[in-house]
């Protein structure tokens, strides 16, 4: 079986990212055999997300390789060009594409690299290959959509498979219930729905307020917003601020002691988690004042307000909710529920448990490479999941360029001496698949 130098799992944003800052790594000091493996059949950002009116909440200069390589031919403003939009664009004058637009960019950057990614194929577990005690290989082992198990073997590994959703405890029996769905699955579940009338939106965030203000421009909607905050907060996007999301913070972040780090990330938890841009907290501000001119009823903000218990049955689903306050509650029933409650970021854990021996519980060092018990050969790294070492920016967009130069780096160093072990130890050929 053929052995890769690196198999990344997952072709969002940060995978794409550094498929490109190997390209251009490599042209100095070597290629690199790369090979992704992407759960969705083609490239895709956040698509049940793409609402007509979101814009993207960075820089179009934070693209995948601007602050990194300002010179790279897959910078925003050469895929502008190339479309032949760059005129127009500056016209527009903004910092803040459509995420259609940026979607586009994405996939324009993705398209360069598709003879690397095998689309269609969910990884499901990350297998030891073993050298007499040590582990010199990784077996990685993929699902495609007709049950078949595909298999590879690395010599390094990057996890780039972005969150998990999260869903509330209350929630967690209705998984099936087509009528309660996530944001992640938004467009699409609303889609399947027959002309929903009374609709619920949980959450504070970003999303939580894009889904309100999407489900209320539709014709003959009453929508409820339930959030355990008092009022909605705007992200705070001043310079000052910002300067959080440069790459040199992460070094400031990485430095500190582990109690000083969650103190960081508490104080200014405010610019990414439960708190949506200002111009959309006006307008949802402005949907209520409009029902107040008019005396209308429509959509509620329940305010203070938390899901207590959740019953579903043909008639609908059934939400008691408590208010914080006063501790009454009340039970209202509506024809869809959307959880805009956010995402977690455990999955890595999942894939690399056959590994807990050696990796124990996946801690990174600052070149963001999962710190291997002796024995252990192959370079294992995680991007987007190490927000609590690394800080607010992990998830983002803002430092993947930065990020994926430091991964490079790393994997320069990791990869001769993995790959001088591992091809001494595995003259054997083995199946390339097993069916699932
Ligand atoms: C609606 C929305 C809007 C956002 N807007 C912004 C913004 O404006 N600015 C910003 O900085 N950040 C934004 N973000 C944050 C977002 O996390 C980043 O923009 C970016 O998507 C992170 O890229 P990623 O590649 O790490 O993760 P993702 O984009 O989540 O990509 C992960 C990929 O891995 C694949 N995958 C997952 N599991 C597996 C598996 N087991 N096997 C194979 N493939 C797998 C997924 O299908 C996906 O394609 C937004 C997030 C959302 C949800």
């Amino acid at each position: 079986m053929h052995i890769h130098d690196l198999i990344g799992i997952g072709f969002g944003p940060s995978n794409i990212a550094l498929a490109i800052a190997l390209e251009e790594h490599g042209q100095r000091h070597g290629k690199v055999d790369a090979c992704f493996i992407e759960r969705q059949g083609g490239f895709a950002w956040h698509p049940d997300m793409l609402l007509d009116h979101a814009h993207m909440q960075i820089s179009f200069l934070k693209d995948l390789v601007t602050p990194r390589n300002p010179s790279s031919r897959y910078s925003f403003l050469n895929y502008l060009h190339e479309k032949s939009r760059l005129q127009d664009f500056i016209n527009l004058k903004t910092f803040f594409p459509s995420r259609h637009e940026f979607n586009d960019y994405l996939a324009w950057t993705a398209s360069h690299f598709e003879h690397q990614c095998a689309f269609g194929e969910s990884v499901f577990e990350v297998l030891p290959e073993m050298q007499g005690k040590d582990v010199s290989l990784l077996r990685v082992r993929s699902r495609d959509a007709s049950g078949q198990v595909h298999e590879r073997l690395t010599r390094s590994l990057v996890i780039g498979v972005g969150g998990a959703p999260n869903i509330p405890p209350s929630f967690a029996g209705l998984q099936d219930d087509t009528r309660v769905f996530h944001s992640s699955r938004y467009l699409s579940e609303l889609g399947r729905q027959q002309a929903p009338r009374r609709l619920a939106v949980i959450g504070a965030g970003q999303s939580a307020a894009e889904i309100f203000l999407d489900l209320a421009q539709r014709d003959g909607t009453e929508v409820d917003l339930i959030t355990r905050c008092w009022a909605f907060k705007p992200s705070d996007d001043s310079p000052f601020v910002n300067e959080i999301f440069n790459p040199e913070y992460t070094d400031y972040v990485f430095n500190n002691a582990t109690g000083q780090r969650a103190a960081l990330l508490e104080e200014y938890m405010n610019t990414n988690y439960a708190a949506p841009d200002l111009e959309l907290i006006q307008q949802i501000f402005e949907v209520f004042y409009r029902q107040k001119v008019t005396g209308s009823q429509r959509h509620r903000f329940r305010r203070r307000h938390e899901v207590e218990a959740v019953v579903a049955d043909d008639a609908g689903v059934h939400l008691r909710v408590a208010n914080l306050d006063t501790g009454d509650s009340d039970s209202t029933c509506y024809d869809g529920v959307v959880l805009a409650t956010g995402y977690q970021r455990q999955v890595h854990r999942d894939l690399l448990a056959p590994l807990q021996p050696w990796l124990g519980e996946c801690s990174v060092n600052r070149h963001y490479q999962v710190q291997a018990a002796e024995g252990f050969r192959p370079a294992v790294f995680l991007q987007g999941c190490c927000e609590p070492t690394h800080g607010l920016s992990d998830t983002l967009l803002s430092v993947m360029a930065v990020r994926t130069a430091e991964i490079c780096q790393a994997l320069q160093h990791a990869l001769p001496r993995a790959s001088a072990r591992a091809s001494a130890a595995h003259a054997e050929p083995v199946a390339a698949m097993a069916q699932g």
